[in-house]
């Protein structure tokens, strides 16, 4: 941060699903507005401890409905381009975030600005997965539906766990933050940010001018998170989903939760297959691609122990390895 690192320690949140809709809920205003409510509850205590804060988030359930809504007004109004689906989300999960903070602010007598940054990500054209659309997002349709949608829109139509026909989309890696220098500055000036919702807008460069398109994706929100606290040299990056811990052997009768773990620990559990692709993968993969970059620790864990994660005591906590001899040199610890 060229000499000019704020005297707090900046912290990258990533917070899951469950922090906006929880499973089994429609998805109403009023809803997901409850939820939000409760998850600024959990960021007004690590800003009354003097954290800065940048706030990332999911966006599965919403960008979805907002296809579905242009889906079915499309005789209507013109449907609009998933990017674009994605930047409306952007615009709407960060009103509910600055509301609720504001008004959680409030309530324990706190000043308080938060503010949105509709954020675009760059992708690279030529990323492999643009050839292995993997995301499924939206609606299900039929089998007659779905090749309609295939012929007419050149959609990629996958059927899902037996539940019916969606479209998948690439979910590219994310490269470059556009938004990062008015990130910086609005962090410096003690702005609680919320940034890279739903992974970002997945933009493309056009050519060398710095000019840049929007293209139809959906990034992972926890890589993007890691790119963000790579690239703003955050003091911590922190995974808050709707587990306590990361779990060896998960869903077996062997399940265990990891405390404290060495990047190259938990690198060797990741090879072996330990944590699964779409869930618990890219959170892994986010929070070791920052603590092997440097960073001083990322962890993961539950959304409601959010302040207990960014302290060290729960959630599996990612560490870099300490000097070889050092009497820090503790084996990973299983809780
Ligand atoms: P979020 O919405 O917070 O991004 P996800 O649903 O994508 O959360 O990922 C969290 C889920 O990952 C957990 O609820 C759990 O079901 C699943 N999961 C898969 N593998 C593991 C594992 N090894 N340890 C813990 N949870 C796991
Ligand atoms: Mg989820």
């Amino acid at each position: 941060m060229e000499g000019s690192r704020p005297a707090c320690p900046t912290l990258v949140l990533a917070l899951g699903g469950n922090a906006i809709l929880q499973p089994g809920q429609r998805g109403s205003f009023e809803e997901q507005y409850a939820n939000v409510r409760a998850t600024a509850e959990q960021l007004v205590e690590l800003l009354e401890r003097g954290y800065r804060l940048v706030v990332t988030h999911g966006n599965g359930p919403q960008v979805g409905n907002v296809l579905l809504q242009n889906e079915e007004a499309a005789a209507t109004v013109p449907p609009m381009p998933l990017h674009a689906c994605g930047a409306m989300t952007q615009g709407l999960l960060g009103y509910m975030l600055q509301q609720a903070l504001g008004n959680a602010a409030a309530r324990r007598g706190l000043s308080l600005t938060a503010a949105t940054v509709v954020t675009q990500v760059v992708v690279r054209p030529d990323d492999p997965a643009f050839n292995h659309p993997s995301k499924p997002v939206g609606p299900f349709y039929d089998a007659a539906e779905a090749r309609r949608l295939a012929a007419e829109r050149g959609f990629c139509m996958r059927e899902d766990a037996g539940r019916g026909w969606r479209r998948v989309v690439p979910s590219p890696e994310p490269l470059a933050i556009r938004e990062l220098p008015v990130i910086r500055r609005l962090l410096a000036e003690g702005v609680v940010v919320i940034a890279a919702g739903g992974g970002g807008v997945p933009v493309r460069a056009l050519g060398d001018e710095g000019e840049l398109a929007g293209v139809d994706a959906v990034i992972d929100k926890d890589l993007a998170a890691a790119r963000l606290a790579m690239e703003l040299g955050a003091d911590g990056l922190f995974i808050l989903t709707d587990v306590e811990a990361v779990a060896l052997d998960w869903g077996t009768p062997r399940q265990r939760s990891l405390g404290r773990v060495s990047p190259g620990e938990l690198r060797r559990y990741q090879t072996e297959g330990h944590f699964a692709g779409g869930s618990m993968g890219p959170k892994v993969e986010a929070a070791l691609r920052f603590v092997e970059a440097g960073g001083a620790r990322a962890g993961i864990g539950a959304l409601h122990q959010a302040l207990a994660v960014v302290e060290g005591r729960s959630g599996t906590q990612i560490v870099p390895e300490p000097a070889a001899g050092s009497l820090e040199a503790v084996p990973a610890r299983i809780l």
